[in-house]
């Protein structure tokens, strides 16, 4: 058969849970030049239209010509580049998910409708030069306009940015748009202040070694695990190496775990550099974020930084990629398409022939291994930067002492002296709310989620019982649900009632909770950290929120409530989450000049590991903890996959998973191991019965090869219809 440009048939990755390419013909009256593969496409689908990218171009198809359906159209005439999907398709492959879906995950949602960008959404706006001579008296009828007009008069350049208005103690997004409509202010491209450069700091002997190291194989794929001590300066070896490469014009992508660290390091970039930049994160509304995915793009930024998702963001001129905390299991998505943003990133690095640096404090034993058997470039910070100490931690042993709520004797004691000098304290706990259970004192009962396996958290002030698993939501229980008792009492402590307890000791001092419910308002938690770091609030409470990444100078006492969870938890990355938990928490301590201290409350001060971590740093204790795994044949050492399946019917997912495991053994052939199925660790949650089985092989590849054939068998399976199943490559969380 003669080929024509007539006989075109596109083959189409399209969000849906299939694992296959679908073909389709051109839109009807379409321009063949441009159907160039990258470029987004809307095909009809089942019944609908849906989202898809044109993979490749091909002049056959296992359909007849006469069942393949015309294209809807293309989205527009911008492709997906090259580089962008040549990595999507490396994802998909590696994480055994459907192209499609991938593509659907890295795109932002106004590049998958092609919709228009919104032109007002920028980063920073400007007065124009009728803003700049407008009388602000006349706006004594919109008080919150008049108070950002009169922020944009006084701002340097008549221009704010975005992490300074989130600074204000109103709504100031309905304000903008206001004067945005009068045509007071405008958007405007974000320039860095090149007269306030902050004075650079004089890298120490460590420091400028890893500088040195990076800036070497600058123009080559090679990755460094940057391991320093919290408040060592990764952040400054960060910048200078990101310096060398944004004057050879050359952009930086820069990756944080949360999006509550990027005002802080926004405004540290800002302070530093005289570069474009561009943050991404999903605290963005649809037009925001693809504003940045353009400026990323066409290079009209050099530095992005983002969350997860920003590694996927298309890159003009890419010179290096940062991975800041890369142990943080935020990282890592949890649902959909389970990819971990830190091995995507290296991926892309080697794809784009550039170095990566992966920094922290407490690198994951994968990482760790890797670099101790020189796989990455191992850099080490051994020293905090500046003048600061490094913070001393201590054990307080709970067993018989008369506590105050969850608060030791001891505890309170330092409390109380670090108060006396007028420094700040930490507490960190480790759940929101008032207390993790309700229980009946008469007879046992516990109050359930009706949808989970789980106990309801008690939350006083909304006055009510929460499921943190499904979000549903009941009035507080008066009366025991089995003996009707009305004694019920809580178990447990979160936020809310050390919160109480300490307003009870400290009458007097101000104290600041930071969790999810004090931070449900966009900016709130940077509001917050601000207050803090101006030395505002006396004791904070805080869960993980407050572990992370931020700069809390005035802060020296830093205390962990409760670290027995982790120490005996079934999760076999338990204890090193908690070591990492314990080093991030104490790092929050001593980072000015006034030297930390650290204090962790717990029943099992003797547990060998936590000892080793206390007396001898987080390196030997992450040595002595790969030992185990080591032995245990476990990760590092082995590769895991695990395959999900729930549904309403209690006894569909076990039976979905045994034929799964039964196919699995016929093509397997002992090269992997299969251990399941069991019912998850949370058996039932949403009202949805659940159940896993997992996949260990001792290397990769064999792994791999076995998911490749098995996961396009699994939809054979008879039940495939009737569960939810998913596949969880590298799976960190086994819940
Ligand atoms: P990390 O990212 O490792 O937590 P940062 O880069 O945030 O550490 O540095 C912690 C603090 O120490 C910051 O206030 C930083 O300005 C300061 N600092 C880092 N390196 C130096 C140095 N060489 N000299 C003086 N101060 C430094
Ligand atoms: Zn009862
Ligand atoms: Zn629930």
């Amino acid at each position: 058969m003669k080929s024509t440009e007539n006989d075109m048939i596109l083959r189409v990755a399209v969000a849906s849970p299939l694992y296959q390419l679908f073909d389709y013909l051109p839109p009807i009256d379409s321009d063949l030049t441009n159907l160039s593969p990258g470029i987004r496409i809307e095909v009809p689908f089942a019944r609908g239209k849906r989202f898809g990218v044109l993979i490749e171009t091909a002049t056959k198809s296992a359909l007849p010509r006469e069942r393949l359906r015309h294209a809807v159209r293309c989205i527009d005439s911008d492709i997906v580049p090259q580089e962008l999907l040549a990595l999507c398709r490396w994802a998909a492959g590696y994480y055994h998910h459907p192209l499609g879906e991938v593509l659907a995950t890295a795109l932002p949602t106004l590049l998958r409708r092609g919709q228009e960008v919104n032109e007002t959404a920028s980063n920073t706006w400007a007065l124009t030069a009728a803003g700049q001579n407008c009388d602000v008296e006349t706006l004594a009828r919109a008080p919150r306009q008049r108070a950002l007009m009169q922020r944009f008069q006084r701002a340097v350049g008549y221009r704010l940015d975005r992490s300074q208005l989130q600074t204000c103690d109103f709504a100031w997004q309905p304000a903008l748009k206001a004067l945005l409509d009068k045509h007071w202010v405008q958007p405007c491209a974000a320039v860095a202040n090149t007269e306030n450069k902050s004075a650079l700091v004089n890298l120490n002997v460590d420091q400028q070694n890893a500088v040195d190291q990076i800036q070497q194989q600058l123009g080559s794929f090679s990755r460094f695990l940057l391991e320093g001590v919290t408040g060592s300066g990764k952040t400054e070896v960060y910048f200078e190496a990101m310096q060398a490469v944004l004057s050879q014009g050359k952009q930086c992508l820069l990756l944080v775990p949360e999006i509550g660290l990027t005002p802080q390091l926004s405004q540290r970039l800002q302070q530093r550099f005289s570069y474009r930049f561009v943050s991404y994160h999903s605290g963005l509304n649809d037009s925001e974020r693809a504003r940045a995915w353009q400026d990323a793009a066409s290079g009209k930024a050099d530095i992005i930084v983002g969350t997860r998702s920003a590694v996927f963001l298309p890159l003009a001129s890419p010179g290096l990629i940062v991975v800041d905390e890369e142990h943080d299991l935020s990282f890592k998505q949890q649902d959909g398409f389970r990819y971990h943003a830190r091995d995507i990133a290296i991926r892309r690095a080697q794809q784009l022939n550039i170095p990566i640096v992966l920094g922290s404090a407490t690198p994951c034993l994968e990482s760790s291994e890797n670099a101790r058997n020189s796989r990455y470039h191992w850099l080490h910070l051994p020293e905090r930067g500046g003048n600061a100490m490094p913070p001393t931690v201590g054990l307080i042993d709970m067993r018989r002492q008369s506590l105050k709520g969850a608060l030791s004797p001891m505890l309170i004691a330092h409390m109380q002296k670090t108060l006396e000098k007028g420094e700040q304290i930490l507490l960190f706990v480790n759940r929101r709310g008032y207390a993790p259970a309700l229980l009946c004192h008469d007879c046992g009962w516990a109050a359930k989620c009706q949808r989970c396996d789980a106990n309801m958290t008690v939350h006083h002030i909304k006055h009510c019982l929460r499921c943190h698993h499904c979000g549903s939501q009941r009035t507080l229980d008066k009366r025991c649900g089995d003996c009707h008792s009305e004694e019920l009492t809580t178990v447990g402590f979160g936020t809310e009632q050390i919160e109480d307890t300490l307003k009870t000791l400290f009458p007097y001092q101000h104290i600041i909770r930071i969790d999810r419910d004090t931070t449900q308002q966009k900016g709130s938690m940077n509001k917050l950290l601000n207050q803090i770091e101006e030395g505002q609030g006396d004791i904070l409470v805080g869960t993980q929120m407050i572990a992370k990444g931020h700069h809390l100078p005035n802060v020296t006492l830093a205390a962990i409530l409760n670290a027995d969870q982790g120490l005996f938890a079934t999760d076999f990355r338990a204890l090193e989450h908690l070591a990492q938990l314990v080093v991030q928490v104490a790092g929050r301590a001593g980072r000015g000049d006034k030297a930390g201290h650290v204090l962790i409350q717990t029943h099992h001060p003797e547990h060998p590991l936590l000892q080793t971590l206390i007396n001898e740093g987080y390196q030997r204790f992450s040595e002595q903890l790969i030992a185990e795994r080591k032995s245990a044949e476990l990760p590092p050492f082995s590769y895991m996959a695990l395959l999900r399946a729930e549904a309403v019917d209690e006894s569909l997912p076990m039976q979905f998973l045994d034929s799964a495991k039964q196919q699995a053994e016929l093509i397997a052939n002992n090269t992997a191991m299969l251990l399941g199925p069991i019912p998850a660790p949370m058996a039932r949650r949403a009202g949805r019965h659940r159940a896993q089985l997992l996949l260990q092989a001792g290397d990769r590849r064999s792994l791999h090869a076995l998911l490749h054939q098995w996961i396009r068998q699994l939809s054979n399976i008879k039940l495939a219809r009737k569960v939810r199943w998913s596949i969880d490559v590298d799976p960190m969380d086994m819940n």
